[in-house]
């Protein structure tokens, strides 16, 4: 029967050993935390026939440490159990020489710190891990970039490109599909690219809608191009939860490479974002940018245009362009679509510059009223003058459509200027429908009782399907561009137009192809008597006295 002392009551484990594995003592506790098996307690050691692999471990890095410091306080060592997982242990240990100064023996006190260590774990998890995706966090990405940066400087032969994925509109798609249903489109994002990308390389989240990749040990950009396109494409198939669905999930994405010349993780976040934005610009399939000085240029001017935008009391700089609308049968001019142009220290500023700024700044409220308002003298004046049989596109940003006072503005203009409201149609784009959804539909029923008609531009670039189309309230689709763009080139393309122009014509919409700058691609649009063509094969935007001078000479013709 051993014999008990008062330190086997002790929680800490304490052991004294030789260098030849030798217990000279050791408590319960110290047995028990080290996986010692058999009876032995403090003062007696039978019962013992083997140590276990924690304890050599153990006693390997304590004689490993006290060697040279002699002594170590508050030692914290990781070690694996023989009966599976973990433990940590805080130590106190010493060694003890013999007369001829060699090692006599170690002492060591230990003490069960696996607890402590595991919610620090779970803390610094919480701390640099996003809880929804399981991702990296923004934090923690800064780190990596900024061991990247140092490692480059070292290491010119490992290519660094850091990569931003964000989520187009999310915001909006959030509000009108829901919350539940916008964490698994993250959750959902989050997979697909971590999925694209190798072991190695950091993916994090890093914003509400974005996402950051930091891929190594690249030679050149094909290789970012090509994880690109995976993403994409993987993603570019309907997405489902909650009972509903979306028919593709699109990303702007920037991108720099290489990564030098870079001092901060900061400046590289910076222009990433630059990158980013310029990639919401583009309609480029890749939708994808590469980070370069110019940009930043632009950036710095697109600030100090937004100064002025927000500080502009007066809307005299602001005209109006007026591009025909065809038909391309005879030729005639069906109706112009208005497009605002901003003169602004003797250039002018492309609306593709200004109206993003305009919608950012809330400038875009005053600028809109003034386009309806313009739009609508004009109209009236052309008739007035010509007697001319002619109706107006007029494009309506989606902020200015869901504005409460929306349908008041465009009354006032309407009886200010007498003109016919069936003649005028409001170009909105699909985001307009992801916004506050009631408020847009009751704004727009407002404005239709009035007559004017909408017209959905820029379709086959947003989220929405044509099965989708027979809720909104419209009655004409506008082609975009970029289908006209790939026609001579790609059979897809065609094959595609032509099952939208068919089943946009059987579902009764009147249909505008924007974007023709050929006549082969003209020629290739089918039955042109059903459509109705804008581009510059036909007209530029002209000037309000060109649009004036081709209305004359329409009556002569
Ligand atoms: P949008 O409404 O899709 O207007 C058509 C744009 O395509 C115009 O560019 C027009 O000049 C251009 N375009 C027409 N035919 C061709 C062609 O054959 N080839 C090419 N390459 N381009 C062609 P613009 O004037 O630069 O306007 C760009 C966008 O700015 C418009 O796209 C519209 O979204 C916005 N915008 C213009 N005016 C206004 C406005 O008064 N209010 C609002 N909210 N947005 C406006
Ligand atoms: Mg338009
Ligand atoms: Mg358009």
């Amino acid at each position: 029967m051993a014999s008990y002392d008062i330190l086997d009551n002790f929680t800490e484990g304490f052991c004294r050993w030789t260098p030849d594995w030798r217990l000279l003592k050791a408590n319960a506790a110290f047995f028990r935390l080290t996986d010692i098996r058999g009876e032995s307690s403090f003062s007696e050691l039978h019962g013992i026939d083997k140590l276990s692999f924690t304890f050599y471990e153990l006693g390997n890095a304590i004689a490993r440490q006290v060697e040279n410091l002699e002594s170590i306080n508050n030692f914290e060592i990781r070690l694996a159990r023989e009966t599976g997982g973990y433990c940590w242990f805080s130590v106190n240990a010493r060694r003890v020489p013999d007369a001829r100064g060699q090692t006599g023996y170690y002492d060591a006190y230990i003490r069960d710190i696996t607890e402590t260590k595991s919610k620090e774990a779970e803390l610094s998890h919480q701390t640099f891990y996003d809880r929804l995706t399981g991702l990296a966090n923004r934090e923690l990405f800064v780190d990596r970039i900024r061991t990247a940066l140092q490692t480059s400087k070292r290491r010119k032969d490992i290519g660094y490109a850091v990569l931003s994925f964000d989520l187009r509109h999310f915001k909006n798609i959030n509000q009108h599909y829901g919350r539940g249903f916008g964490n698994m489109l993250l959750r959902h994002t989050a997979e697909t690219i971590r999925a694209c990308c190798r072991e190695a390389d950091a993916v994090a989240r890093t914003g509400s809608d974005e996402f950051g990749v930091l891929l190594q040990g690249l030679e050149d950009g094909a290789q970012i191009v090509k994880i690109i396109k995976r993403v994409r494409s993987r993603l570019n198939a309907p997405f489902s939860a909650w009972e509903q669905s979306i028919n593709s999930v699109r990303l702007d994405i920037g991108v720099i490479f290489p990564l030098t010349d870079y001092g901060k993780p900061e400046s590289v976040l910076r222009d990433l974002d630059i990158a980013v934005g310029k990639a919401k610009g583009t309609r480029s399939k890749l939708g994808c940018k590469f980070f370069s000085r110019r940009q930043l240029e632009e950036t710095r001017k697109h600030l100090s245009l937004s100064v002025v935008l927000q500080e502009k009391h007066n809307l005299e700089d602001f005209y109006l362009d007026y591009q025909p609308i065809v038909r391309p049968v005879d030729g005639g001019i069906h109706s112009f679509e208005t497009l605002v142009r901003w003169k602004h220290e003797g250039a002018v500023v492309p609306p593709s510059i200004f109206i993003p700024i305009a919608e950012e700044t809330g400038f875009i409220g005053r600028l809109g009223d003034f386009v309806i308002e313009e739009s609508c003298r004009q109209m009236r004046y052309w008739q007035e003058k010509h007697a001319a049989d002619i109706r107006l596109h007029v494009n309506i940003s989606p902020y200015q459509l869901a504005m409460p006072t929306f349908p008041e503005t465009v009354l006032a203009a309407l009886s200010r200027t007498g003109v016919d409201a069936s003649r005028l149609f409001f170009e909105v784009t699909e985001s307009a429908f992801l916004r506050d959804f009631k408020k847009v539909l009751y704004n727009i029923n407002a404005v239709r009782k009035q007559g004017i008609q909408f017209c959905l531009d820029d379709f086959g670039t947003g989220y929405s399907s044509l099965s989708h189309l027979r809720h909104l309230p419209i009655k004409c689709l506008k082609i975009d561009r970029s289908f006209i763009n790939d026609l001579e080139r790609d059979e897809k393309s065609r094959i595609l137009l032509r099952h939208i122009l068919s089943i946009g014509m059987d579902m009764g919409y009147s249909l505008v192809v924007e974007g023709v700058e050929r006549q082969t691609q003209l020629n290739l649009l089918g039955d042109l008597d059903r459509l109705l063509i804008q581009g510059y094969y036909f007209y530029r935007p002209l000037s309000v006295d060109s649009a004036g001078a081709l209305l004359e000479l329409q009556k002569k013709r």
